[in-house]
């Protein structure tokens, strides 16, 4: 088949690179970096570079499907039948209990023109403010933040500023595994001018920390403390900006009152960090000349969120580090999109184009443009406050668009709670075994990345066009164009006539024309953009008005901030606790985050044998004397405990951690784990102004447990068909503590590892591992509890493996399934083969599948980390694990897995 190049944008982080997709008229082949591509330079990390093996179609949503009634299987059903029937149950209950009785979660990893549509849905038809996004979940403290302080939600300074900053302060951000084509920026940087000092804010020694020439290890929750007390020795240094403070800021002289009562003494000890290390951070970013602020969940993930923001925002503005190259505080956003839905004002306070619901002027502004009557001036549920909504029956009927929130929002046990009491709940998705879509009462498949057209817009306000290479599977439909369906029909139902006028698209392009119209006069004004525009010359940042030749680099040059007055706004900022302190029955500090190759909620890189290779399993990472004290060594199985709920999990000690922090991946639901993952475990309350959760605090404990017997089986997954995978993940549940993963490339496999303190209920798991078309042996000896079966083809090679009791020879059935090699039954069975070898362990390098065993012999022979790259090619390619080669070079036994 003829083959074709379709240039598009990575669907993970808010990064943004630019990606080539090669295809043929029904399959995505191959993906590379676009070299021309301005955030990127044909960079990629190893999730972008390998999304073409996450576009299999096996776990897709191809059909729609329904079930009228709580107790019945989901059945297929043609789109009419699907969106009649949603309009009809909408309908139905807005009549009856009035618009607010409804509700819709969205997702930062939708895009712009899909994120319009939902919006102008729930504000403009349904008369609604009930709609929010999972960016609520990671990026609204700093949309808080900005506003606050500097008048607008727009990160002012842009990604060549990385080139150019003498100091950067990276604050709450593991960039080097959370953005690592930005973190190769930084490496390059760092490599052009020696003298650029990093300093990293984090209570984790991270990769990004451990290569940085300061690590402040904060306890968790004291940003606030650090920040002031930096601008306490600024003050007391004379480092402070005066001129630019007197003609472009206000508050100033409250805020001085306030650093004042903090020393760096009294936040040393808040923070448990050296008051000399302040005052030298302190120094370093006030006599740099150019200094740049990257930060992240660390800093929003709060209940004071909005104010870590400001206490850092504070620190530009007294120095006057804004508006010029090399300096700004740039807030990274996670998602691919959070700052589209941002700009069409997707979420439950904004409007459209960056304008405020609590603004008259504003809403009538929206009104005008839309052509409706009004827009609602009751403030929407948030995230949270959504949930809570349905659990208590105020909200009845919820639609979910692209997103998992059963797995990613806090207290998961609330949310399913939320889920079950809701009369109709309709989810949106491009996979249909998300641990939402399990409350599905209508499943819609949507079409995913590769097969998507808009665009969306990354962290340094840079706008780039998502471009479809292939058809989506089945009946699958964009979302914008779902959502558009959908309104019409409810419109029709709702006896509105200006429905089909108010949703009039046909064509993504429409929807964004309209959007950039809504944008005109704003300081996001894109009506100068256009898609010819970025399809003639590429990306664009915004602000991009008419008659502008292209985007702004970065915004307040001229120390003009879009406030009343004109002047940025000091805000004085508070040290405050986080919400659940540890103490008592608990006294450890969970933190929360994100690996290298995962991305959310697994559902795509889920499907990428490949992107297991570096981190197989979740663990929770403890100190090894905190695990000393509770008897736990590594690999033993623990209970991680809160008031909310538990987990049980593999323990692993990590030097990362600080005494007394223990921290546990987002990625994990019980599609991959028994149990519902972190967020059985944090807390929901979340930060007054922005309305952002606390997932990075709670306060658990962790208790060894005594699970003696270990279960290992081994399935290999045909093409086409993952039934296999779907079974195991089903029986999760039954094991106290068991987790999947995957590995393999041509011929991907299935692992399931299960702990339990009894004897394992086989009968289910044999008959998931093989049938009777296959040949199996088994050995068992009571006496000494081993139990082993393996299933072979006509080939004689292995398809499936279950090993209990003795599972020394599962690395060496591995190594034969991934090469689907033939291997005698009776030396598949044996204890431990004499052709087993050593077991690679841990894929450092996933381009060139380099373990960290390879690297560490390398290392032995007297290799420095351009040798072992010479030797072994590792980190040669998209570099991602390049921090991490680097302390293994350096003989440092800890490595780092984990934002
Ligand atoms: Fe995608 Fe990686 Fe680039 Fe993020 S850094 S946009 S995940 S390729």
């Amino acid at each position: 088949m003829p083959m074709k190049e379709t240039k598009s944008t990575c669907c993970y982080c808010g990064v943004g690179c630019g990606v080539v997709i090669r295809s043929d008229a029904k399959r995505i082949i191959a993906v590379h970096g676009d070299p021309d591509h301005p955030a990127n330079f044909g960079r990629l990390c190893t999730k972008g570079a390998s999304l073409h093996l996450s576009s299999g179609h096996e776990l897709r949503a191809c059909y729609p499907e329904l079930r009228r009634g709580r107790n019945e299987t989901r059945r297929r059903v043609s789109w009419d039948e699907a969106l009649d029937h949603a309009a009809g149950r909408f309908a139905a209950t807005i009549r009856a209990h009035g618009p607010d009785s409804v509700g819709f979660y969205v997702s930062g990893q939708l895009l712009t023109e899909d994120y319009y549509v939902f919006n102008k849905l729930a504000k403009g038809l349904v008369g609604t403010n009930n709609i929010d996004t999972n960016s609520r979940l990671c990026m609204s403290s700093a949309v808080a933040g900005y506003k606050l302080s500097l008048g607008a939600d727009a990160p002012p300074a842009c990604y060549e500023d990385i080139d150019l900053a003498r100091c950067i302060l990276i604050a709450g951000s593991n960039t080097a595994v959370a953005h690592p084509v930005l973190y190769r920026r930084i490496e390059a940087a760092r490599a052009a001018n020696p003298s650029l000092k990093t300093i990293v804010v984090d209570p984790r020694r991270t990769d990004t920390a451990a290569e940085a020439d300061m690590h402040l290890a904060i306890a968790p929750g004291t940003d606030i403390a650090l920040f002031t007390a930096m601008l306490h020795v600024l003050l007391a240094d004379k480092l402070i900006h005066t001129e630019y403070i007197r003609r472009h800021t206000e508050g100033f002289d409250r805020l001085k009152w306030a650093a004042r009562e903090c020393p760096p003494e009294r936040a040393a000890s808040l923070c448990g960090v050296a008051a000399r290390d302040i005052v030298t951070a302190a120094r370093w970013f006030g006599t740099s000349g150019a200094s740049l602020s990257l930060y992240c969940q660390g800093l929003n993930q709060s209940t004071h969120g909005t104010h870590n923001n400001i206490a850092l925002i504070n620190l530009h503005l007294a120095t006057g580090q804004i508006g010029k190259p090399g300096a700004g505080p740039f807030s990274l956003t996670g998602q691919p999109n959070a700052m589209g839905g941002r700009e069409v004002g997707g979420m439950a306070n904004l409007l459209s184009a960056h304008r405020d619901l609590d603004n008259p002027r504003h809403r009538a502004e929206v009104a005008r443009l839309w052509g409706v009557t009004d827009v609602p001036s009751k403030p929407g549920k948030t995230a949270v406050e959504l949930f809570d909504a349905l659990r208590e029956g105020e909200v009845r009927a919820v639609w979910i668009a692209c997103t998992n929130p059963v797995q990613s929002m806090p207290e998961s046990t609330l949310v399913r709670a939320g889920l079950e009491r809701a009369e109709f709940v309709v989810v949106q998705d491009a996979y249909r075994n998300t641990d939402t879509a399990e409350f599905a009462d209508l499943l819609l498949p949507a079409s995913s990345w590769g097969e998507k057209e808009g665009t969306v817009t990354n962290s340094e306000r840079r706008i780039s066009r998502v471009r479809a290479s292939v058809p989506p599977p089945g009946e699958a439909k964009a979302d914008w164009d779902i959502a558009v369906d959908f309104a019409r029909r409810l419109g029709a139902r709702l006896g509105n006539p200006l429905a089909q006028e108010l949703f009039p698209y046909s064509s993504p392009e429409q929807i964004f024309d309209e959007h950039r119209k809504t944008t005109r006069g704003r300081d996001l004004d894109i009506s100068g953009m256009s898609y010819a525009v970025l399809d003639s010359q590429g990306p664009q940042q915004w602000p991009y008005p008419s008659g502008v030749p292209v985007g702004l680099a970065r915004l307040y040059a001229n120390g003009v901030f879009p406030t009343p007055s004109g002047r940025a706004r000091f805000v004085v900022t508070r040290h405050r606790p986080v919400w659940e302190a540890s103490g008592g029955a608990y006294p450890l500090q969970l933190n929360t985050g994100r690996l290298r190759d995962q991305w959310h909620g697994m559902s795509r890189t889920g499907t990428v044998p490949r992107l297991f290779g570096h981190v197989p399993e979740p663990v929770l990472s403890m100190h090894a004397d905190d695990m000393a004290a509770r008897g736990i060594k590594d690999g033993d199985s623990v209970r991680v405990r809160c008031v909310r709920g538990e987990l049980v999990v593999r323990a692993e000690s990590s030097a990362e951690q600080r005494r007394g922090d223990v921290f546990f991946p987002m990625h994990w639901g019980s599609r991959f784990m028994s149990g519902a993952g972190a967020n059985a475990l944090t807390v929901s309350a979340f930060d007054p102004y922005s309305k952002q959760p606390e997932l990075k605090h709670a306060a658990v404990e962790v208790l060894r447990i005594e699970l003696p017997n270990e279960l290992i089986a081994l399935r290999r997954l045909v093409p086409g068909d993952w039934t296999p995978l779907e079974r195991l993940q089903s029986l999760l549940g039954r094991f106290p503590l068991a987790a999947l993963s995957m590995f393999g490339e041509e011929h991907a496999c299935v692992m399931l590892r299960a702990r339990s303190d009894g004897p394992f209920e086989i009968a289910e798991l044999d008959r998931t591992l093989g049938d009777d078309t296959l040949r199996s042996a088994s050995y068992e000896d009571q006496a000494r509890g081993v139990a082993k079966r393996i299933w072979t083809d006509a080939n004689g090679r292995i398809t499936g493996a279950r090993l209990s009791g003795d599972t020394t020879a599962a690395a060496w059935l591995k190594e034969q399934m991934r090469n689907a090699v033939v291997v005698p039954p009776g030396l598949a069975l044996a204890p431990r083969p004499a052709a087993a070898g050593t077991p690679r362990g841990r894929i450092v390098c996933n381009c060139f599948e380099v373990s960290e065993a390879d690297v560490r012999a390398a290392v032995a022979h007297g290799a420095d980390l351009q040798g072992v790259q010479r030797s072994l090619k590792c980190g040669t390619s998209c570099g991602s694990c390049v921090p991490q080669l680097r302390r293994l070079c350096l003989k440092d036994s800890s490595v780092s897995t984990a934002a």
